[in-house]
This record gives C-alpha cells, structure tokens and sequence, in this order.
C-alpha cells in the first residue's frame, strides 16, 4: 500500500471566507477538501503538513493558478493574501470547472521572488 506521509485528511464541512457559501464534504473526486468548489479560496490554517492546522495565520488563500501534474492530476496554486504562503492542492470533483480553466490561462507559476 502506498501511505503518503506527511498528509493528513481533511473533509469537514465549512463557510468559505471569500464567498460565505456554505461547502459540504467531499462527496466526489477526492476526500480532501481544502478549498472552496465555488470560488476555488482556501484558508491559511495548515503549517508546514496539509491538514496539520498549525499555522496561526488563517489568511484567505487566493487560487492563482492551475497546472497539470505528469500523472495528470489537476493541481492548484493558493497564495495566502496575508502572509504569501504558497501551497499546492488537488483539485476536487466538483470544484467549479470553468473557474479552474480561466485561472488556468494566467501564469501559473509566482514569478521569482523579488528580494
Ligand atoms: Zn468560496
Ligand atoms: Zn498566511
């Protein structure tokens, strides 16, 4: 069997910080829900694990970008707006589709940081 380490299951139900939209569990496509289906934000709770909830920030993680891995799962790019964490999450069957494709078009990848 295959055991990610480092990964911790999340799939509870939550108000989105963006949109106020109520989001249920999972219930397709994955059973890890990070993010809003609707408007695609995540929040800023996790440290350096996913679904650890260490950090203390908890920013809204704006979604801005979208890239396919090499196995050809869909993966999106949150930044939180507060700190400028950046974190990678899987997609979820029933995120909002069309949202990905249009975020998808804008440069995936943060430009190198600027120091
Ligand atoms: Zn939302
Ligand atoms: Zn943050």
């Amino acid at each position: 069997m295959n055991i990610k380490k480092n990964f911790i299951a999340r799939n509870e139900t939550f108000v989105c910080g963006n949109c106020t939209k109520s989001v249920e569990q999972i219930k397709y496509g994955g059973s890890y829900r990070n993010h809003c289906p609707h408007c695609l934000y995540s929040k800023h709770v996790d440290g350096d694990v996913p679904g650890d909830r260490l950090s203390d920030c908890g920013g809204l993680m704006k979604p801005i970008g979208v890239f396919t891995r090499r196995s050809g799962e869909y993966v999106v790019v949150h930044k939180c707006e507060q700190c400028g964490f950046e974190r990678y999450n899987r997609i979820a069957g029933d995120d909002d589709f069309e949202l990905l494709t249009r975020i998808s078009t804008t440069p995936i990848f943060s430009k190198v940081r600027q120091k």
